[in-house]
């Protein structure tokens, strides 16, 4: 282990510090979330955000072709030949069109982070390499997660390629909720080989049992409450500004479930800031889907903030206990946000904080209309995704965000995750692989695209693309 990085409770007031190694996932003194914390004046971090671009010359090696790794001086907790690494992190940031996207904003102002381009097709890829990473050097044989589907996926990936150093194989066991997760995920958890509990529960279930297991067998846990996989997820950011040749973007928009991007893209330019590496801090927009909407409810309309570390824990409990009294669970169509209790929420508040944020909330008709734009456009992405699009709307209608702003949204799954919330949006059709007969479905999507059903005949085929243009 080094020495120079070490875990540090997130509260100002406790602040205590912990050997990187140890295995805990939050305060022993105070019960808060932990940092993975650097010495940074022991460190010699780049002087410039441009000497990241050596690396470019240098992608034969596994590392320095990393989108998260040629980052390594900015989360350097492990030596390079520890490093765990597939080659995530080749995303693009893409610049559609603004007019025809439709957004009063000034042309080539709008830019998608498209993290579906990952190898198992999410964002998560980032944080599970760092996270991977450390279950080695702790030599953990099992590692578990509760997903709502991308966690599962690239757990299950990382684990069926991940060897122990003595070269034991490793164990990825994920938690599901049944019946909650779009089936490209649990395809690729059931591919990879993980063994995959369904559990008679949502994700927050699946969360407080995975927290138990473990607690009591031991069994390395995965989700973004780990301070590692945040550290991964930091380099989203530093992506972003290659992607814009160094310049800091206005406002960054993300999708809020479990918090954790929202957590890392904080931090990351908190550091960044800190080690003078940027000179200002764009603003963060975290959207919630309206029936998973925690973070709005608090953040938004109770009015609860970082407040160094001294948030208000009484509002969060009592809007807790609330949604326990009245049954009320996460429910929309953003499968990968259908989150109530957030257990990055602390951290969350901190990144608000820093990056001077707003939280909004978004309907799953919202959602969906703007999924099919992004489509339309040759991007793709799955419903949660488009969470941050359809919230980019509705902050520019109400002047929140200025025209003349450069934003980035992420984009932070692929769309191929979940073809039947697709297929049902152009077809109004709910079940797997039925063909359409023309009448017998009614989609109400403004840019639905309903498949015609021809005969096997060519005059027929030719008159129905003849009369559709
Ligand atoms: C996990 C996930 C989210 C939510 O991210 P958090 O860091 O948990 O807030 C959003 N979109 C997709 C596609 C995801 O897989
Ligand atoms: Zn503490």
């Amino acid at each position: 282990m080094c020495e120079t990085a070490f875990l540090q409770c997130i509260q100002p007031a406790c602040r205590a510090t912990f050997a990187l190694n140890a295995p805990i996932y939050e305060c022993s003194k105070c019960r808060a979330l932990l940092d993975v914390a650097y010495d940074w004046n022991r460190l010699t971090p780049p002087s410039t955000l441009q000497a990241f671009e050596k690396r470019w010359a240098t992608r034969s090696n596994p590392i320095d072709f990393s989108g998260v790794w040629r980052f390594r001086d900015l989360l350097p907790f492990a030596k390079d030949a520890d490093l765990v690494t597939i080659g995530e992190g080749q995303t693009i940031l893409q610049t559609p069109d603004t007019a025809a996207m439709s957004l009063p904003l000034r042309p080539g102002n709008l830019h998608l982070q498209y993290e579906g381009m990952n190898p198992s097709g999410s964002f998560k890829d980032n944080g599970m390499t760092a996270a991977f990473t450390m279950a080695r050097m702790l030599g953990k044989q099992r590692v578990g997660c509760a997903s709502t589907g991308n966690t599962s996926a690239s757990l299950a990936m990382y684990a069926s390629l991940t060897r122990l150093p003595n070269g034991q194989p490793m164990r990825g066991v994920v938690f599901v909720g049944a019946g909650k997760i779009a089936f490209g995920k649990l395809s690729q958890a059931l591919d990879y080989g993980a063994l995959t509990l369904q559990i008679d529960g949502d994700f927050d279930a699946c969360m407080a049992r995975v927290r138990e297991a473990a607690d009591r067998i031991g069994l390395y846990l995965m989700n973004s409450v780990n301070p590692f996989r945040l550290e991964g997820q930091k380099t989203i950011m530093y992506r972003i500004l290659e992607g814009l040749r160094w310049q800091v973007p206005d406002w960054i928009v993300v999708p809020g479930g479990n918090l954790g991007n929202t957590s890392a893209f904080g931090k990351a330019w908190i550091e960044l800031k800190q080690l003078g590496l940027v000179s200002r801090i764009p603003r963060l927009a975290v959207i919630n889907a309206a029936g998973a909407n925690t973070l709005y409810e608090l953040y938004t309309r109770r009015g609860v903030r970082w407040n160094n570390g001294n948030w208000d824990c009484d509002t969060v409990c009592n809007h807790y206990d609330e949604m326990t009294k009245q049954g009320r669970k996460a429910s929309t169509i953003a499968t990968a946000i259908e989150i109530a209790r957030p257990v990055n929420l602390s951290k969350a508040l901190r990144a608000l904080d820093a990056m001077n944020g707003v939280v909004c909330e978004v309907t799953d008709d919202e959602i969906l209309e703007e999924k099919a734009l992004v489509g339309r456009h040759g991007f793709g992405c799955e419903p949660a995704s488009a969470a941050s699009v359809a919230g980019l709307r509705q902050l520019l209608a109400n002047g929140t965000i200025d025209r003349d702003a450069r934003v980035v949204c992420i984009l932070t799954g692929h769309a191929l995750k979940d073809p039947d919330a697709t297929v049902k949006y152009h077809t109004g059709i709910d079940t797997k692989g039925v063909t359409v007969s023309p009448g017998a479905s009614n989609p109400t999507g403004r840019h639905a695209n309903l498949p015609i059903r021809v005969a096997d005949n060519i005059d027929e085929i030719c008159r129905a693309i003849e009369s559709s243009s």
